[in-house]
């Protein structure tokens, strides 16, 4: 049981946010390609607030070629606004954790799922879901708090899971 929570649900890295990943870790694990969520990780859920910090580090990845692909269950109407932003691909409604959820992502990467990391702020899309497709998996902690409801729902699961299995969740 723990060997499969570990697999499936454990992040490879975990940061305070999406600024604070060091490219460093991405080049050493031959990562090319990233593939970020929007919602709580790339701006707040609630609006388009972009924070500098943020955008500058995102242009960074790009300036230094990794490839950038958004990709999150949120409306096309924030994707847009996003990709719109970044001047890169964004996908909406992807229905994360299925692995289909990242089929035109990969495809327009035209990576291999190990040469692709994915970042995002939830444990049950974002890792699941990039542990399912082989991706190197990062957890950001979400820009704000209050939220959807189904994803306060789901976040209440992630907290008990995450105090019960807290040893198991740590980096080694
Ligand atoms: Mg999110």
């Amino acid at each position: 049981m723990f060997a499969f929570i570990k697999k499936y649900f454990q992040p490879d890295h975990h940061f305070e946010s999406i600024n604070k990943i060091d490219s460093k870790i991405l080049k050493e694990s031959k990562i090319e390609g990233l593939i970020i969520d929007i919602d709580n990780t790339t701006m707040p859920y609630s609006s388009k607030e972009m924070k500098v910090i943020v955008s500058d580090w995102i242009n960074k990845m790009s300036d230094e070629n990794f490839k950038i692909i958004f990709v999150s269950n949120t409306v096309p109407e924030r994707a847009e606004f996003v990709s719109d932003y970044f001047d890169k691909p964004a996908y909406g409604y992807a229905a994360k954790p299925f692995k289909f959820a990242f089929k035109k992502a990969i495809k327009k990467m035209d990576l291999s799922n190990d040469r692709i990391a994915i970042i995002g702020d939830q444990i049950f899309t974002d890792i699941l879901g990039g542990n399912l497709a082989g991706f190197l998996t990062i957890l950001v902690e979400p820009i704000e708090s209050k939220d959807f409801f189904l994803t306060r729902i789901f976040r209440w699961f992630e907290g008990l899971f995450y105090d019960r299995n807290k040893r198991l969740m740590q980096k080694e």
